[in-house]
């Protein structure tokens, strides 16, 4: 793929109080792009997180939650803050200009526009995004919580599985997923909930501390912990450890029917991997043991050990 390729086909969110003004750039821009459009700011924001769309044009001046105020919201988000946003606006002076810079646009046209100026900038910042996109892609670690990504998992679960066959050591997973979490998006919202798994990520990376343990971020609030070399009497150590550091955060979560407090359930199973077994079915057996705990009370762990 070319760079120029890069700028073609967007998903681009327009996001105006006024249907003709969304008509118009629909018009300007729908044959080479994917358009939604939203008519206010807190339907954009749902639509954002929901479609997350590669650009987002967006009308400064609106009744309620105004341009200004969905720029900062996006900005604040760490889902969000990779999605470009241009301003266009009938708003012209310089101090509009830096006030929506300042509030993190990328980017700033005035109305009435140009035709041939608005898709050129729109190809621009497409370009941009999807070379930040490839660049994520490429990194090992998970960016809201700084522990390693679940491409980086994969890649270590495979040479792990490998390197524990041939020494004949076992290998340990820990699959975590943070309780009723939804419930604590929906009490606190969402940007506490982004704390939320920091917090509880910075708390579990103190459990694994040897060299080959390696914590992940497998998916939303879903992580792994992979323990080479570790037997299944280790792994449930570390397992009560998890347990316990979670609690000690005391995150409080008023609407969980499990705890005041934030808790996370988990599946543990250690293998000894051979020629008639897989890492597929080590992750399989972790998340049926996941599953276990969480059916069976949650804020507690489920173990199995095999071979
Ligand atoms: P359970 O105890 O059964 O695990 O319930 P749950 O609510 O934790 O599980 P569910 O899978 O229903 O919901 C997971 C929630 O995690 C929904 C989703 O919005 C939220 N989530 C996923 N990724 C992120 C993120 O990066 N930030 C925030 N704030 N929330 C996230
Ligand atoms: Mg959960
Ligand atoms: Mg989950």
């Amino acid at each position: 793929m070319s760079w120029t390729d890069l700028a073609a086909n967007g998903r681009i969110l327009i996001v105006d109080d006024a249907m003709e003004n969304i008509q118009i750039l629909h018009h300007v821009l729908g044959d080479e792009h994917d358009v939604l459009f939203a008519l206010d700011g807190v339907k954009a924001l749902e639509l954002a997180r929901n479609q997350r769309p590669d650009l987002i044009l967006l009308d400064a001046v609106m009744p309620g939650m105004d341009g200004f105020e969905v720029c900062a919201a996006l900005r604040a988000s760490a889902e969000l803050s990779s999605i470009p946003v241009i301003f266009v606006t009938a708003l012209s002076n310089p101090e509009d200009e830096t006030r929506a810079l300042e509030a993190g646009a990328m980017d700033f046209i005035s109305k009435p526009f140009n035709v041939a100026v608005v898709k050129a900038r729109v190809r621009t910042q497409l370009t941009l995004k999807r070379q930040a996109d490839a660049m994520r892609e490429l990194s090992l670690t998970d960016s809201l919580t700084g522990v390693s990504n679940r491409r980086s998992f994969s890649d270590t679960l495979d040479s792990e599985w490998r390197s524990c066959m041939r020494a004949g050591t076992p290998l340990s997973l820990v699959l975590i997923d943070i309780d009723h979490f939804k419930l604590y998006n929906d009490s606190y919202g969402h940007q506490a909930g982004d704390s939320c798994l920091q917090q509880v990520a910075a708390a579990m990376q103190r459990c694994a501390q040897r060299p080959h343990d390696m914590l992940a971020r497998y998916g939303g609030e879903e992580f792994a912990l992979l323990l080479p070399q570790v037997d299944a009497s280790g792994a449930e150590t570390v397992a009560r450890r998890l347990l316990e550091e979670v609690a000690t955060l005391a995150l409080p979560h008023r609407n969980s029917p499990t705890s005041d407090h934030v808790t996370i359930s988990m599946g543990v199973v250690c293998m000894q991997p051979g020629a008639d077994n897989t890492s597929a079915q080590l992750v399989r057996a972790a998340d049926t043991l996941l599953y276990e705990a969480k059916e069976s009370g949650r804020n507690r762990y489920r173990i199995a050990s095999y071979g």
